[in-house]
């Protein structure tokens, strides 16, 4: 069986203590690979070879890093039938959609980092007169080497899109993907090397968080972690480096809400609600799992939005056919169900799915739930405050659009949030009142790599995409000079 080691110093070398974890497949539920099961030990050669691949990177010229930058998108496209098939083997979501969506966005996001470190422009000098006058002016630099941490239910997309603005601004990295879901973080390393990037640029170092991504947190010699996961993950985070002040970007889990006022355009709302409440299994932390109705409009959208979901294939990752594949794990599988149980017995009803699906066959052993939507729960039930992120949404009822906004708010998160009307004036208001980081309005999901992206509330800490993304990978450094008065 294939194993995947660590990517260190642009050599892929076996964990010191020889141990791997088994991978599964979760479509079939089946262990198809193992994976480095690595400790503090990897981590620190792995930061060792970054650090040494520092300086000669982060003085090279900003053309010749773009340039790799570029060479890398080129290697993703080229090589997008391949990444995207094992990416859906790794994670359990159709080929389909890693072809058409998470590779691309991989591609994407190296390619808008090389452009906007060649764009970037410094507007920050200030003239400063008392008595005499100074100049100050700003310098950018990179802040060292970067800690990238992240999840398993867009593995490539989301650790790319660290990876790339860490790497364009001449930080040098150690990655700690998801032990679920390492297969493709492995492949990007083989291109890495095909692209000709300097050994120890970007290193990957594969296993648990509790070991592994621990030891990058604690590392003294990486100043900042960007992780991507849940929100107890990063309270320990937030713990593990409080004492030495490290710099935190924090992408943290969502509850959100999906508004529909009476007079929304129906057709387009049902057809985006089911991508926002189902796509990738409902495993992306901007699906809107909490969906609110205005009263008046609340049963025909029912009917709708119900007798869409029953219509949605889910099975064999690889048939065009399947809207969902399989769950990434058995303990997620079972977390999910447990929150349709639970929903049970605080007397909501579940209207459509509920249930496991067996696709029979090679798929018998898979971890496939069908989706699922709940009516009739209270506000204060677990199920409509806590994040599911699995194919599970609830859908409740509200009169006035000061209740919308008031149950929207009513949750610890503060992602995203989706409002459904024809009416501008109350679109912006709504969006104006809305405790999230982000807000859609008539869309879902629409992203535009510029804009900032990031949560409130127990969502997170800091943003990323463009500007932002740049802010956070450089420290900045004000220099003033005193311009001397001319003697006599
Ligand atoms: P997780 O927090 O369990 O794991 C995320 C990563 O952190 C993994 O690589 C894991 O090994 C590592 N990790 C675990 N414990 C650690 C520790 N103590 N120290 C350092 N690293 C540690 O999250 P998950 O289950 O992989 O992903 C699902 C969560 O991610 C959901 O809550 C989802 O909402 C969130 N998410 C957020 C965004 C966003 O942009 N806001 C995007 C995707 C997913």
């Amino acid at each position: 069986m294939q194993t995947i080691n660590n990517f260190i110093g642009g050599r892929f070398v076996p964990p010191h203590s020889g141990r791997y974890l088994d991978v599964y497949e979760p479509a079939t539920g089946m262990v198809y690979t193992k994976c480095a099961d690595s400790d503090a030990a990897d981590i620190n050669d792995a930061v060792s070879a970054a650090k040494q691949a520092l300086p000669a990177w982060s003085n090279l010229p900003v053309e010749q890093r773009a340039a790799l930058l570029y060479r890398i998108a080129e290697l993703i496209d080229a090589n997008t039938p391949e990444l995207a098939a094992a990416e859906s083997k790794d994670q359990g979501k159709p080929v389909w959609l890693a072809q058409s969506v998470d590779i691309p966005r991989v591609a994407a996001n190296f390619r808008f980092f090389a452009g906007a470190v060649l764009h970037h422009q410094e507007l920050a000098t200030h003239q400063t007169v008392s008595g005499g006058f100074a100049l100050n002016y700003t310098l950018r630099r990179p802040v060292g080497v970067v800690g990238l941490i992240s999840p398993w239910n867009l593995p490539l997309y989301l650790l790319s899109w660290k990876i790339a603005p860490a790497l364009a601004v001449g930080n040098t990295a150690v990655c700690k993907p998801s032990e679920l879901t390492p297969q493709t973080a492995c492949m990007l390393a083989e291109l890495f090397n095909e692209a000709g990037l300097p050994p120890g640029v970007c290193n990957m170092v594969f296993g648990r968080g509790a070991t592994a991504g621990e030891a990058l947190t604690r590392h003294p010699e990486v100043p900042a972690i960007s992780f991507t996961g849940g929100t107890k993950t990063a309270e320990s985070i937030v713990k593990a480096t409080a004492a030495d002040f490290k710099k935190l970007s924090l992408e943290l889990g969502g509850k959100n809400p999906n508004i529909i006022f009476a007079d929304a355009d129906l057709d387009a709302c049902v057809e985006k609600t089911i991508r926002s409440s189902f796509l990738n299994q409902g495993e992306i932390c901007l699906c809107g799992s909490r969906i609110l109705v205005q009263e008046s409009l609340y049963a025909e959208f029912l009917r709708r939005f119900v007798a869409a979901t029953k219509n949605l294939k889910v099975g064999d990752p690889t048939s065009p056919d399947s809207f969902m594949g399989a769950l990434v794990s058995a303990e997620h599988r079972q977390k999910v169900l447990g929150y349709i149980a639970l929903a049970k017995q605080h007397g909501g009803e579940v209207v459509a799915g509920g249930e496991q699906v067996n696709p029979g066959g090679r798929f018998a052993g898979g971890y496939f739930v069908a989706p699922t939507i709940i009516c009739g729960l209270p506000q204060k039930c677990p199920v409509v405050q806590e994040e599911i992120f699995g194919p599970v949404v609830t859908v409740g009822k509200f009169s006035t659009e000061a209740e919308a906004i008031e149950l929207a708010n009513d949750v610890r998160y503060g992602l995203s949030a989706s409002i459904w009307t024809a009416d501008l004036n109350r679109a912006h208001r709504v969006a104006a009142a809305l405790d999230v980081g982000q807000v859609w309005i008539n869309t879902w999901m629409l992203r535009d790599l510029r804009v900032p992206f990031g949560g409130v509330k127990a969502s997170g800490i800091g943003r990323e995409g463009g500007e932002h993304s740049i802010e956070f990978f450089t420290e900045v450094k004000n220099i003033c000079i005193n311009v001397a008065q001319q003697k006599g």
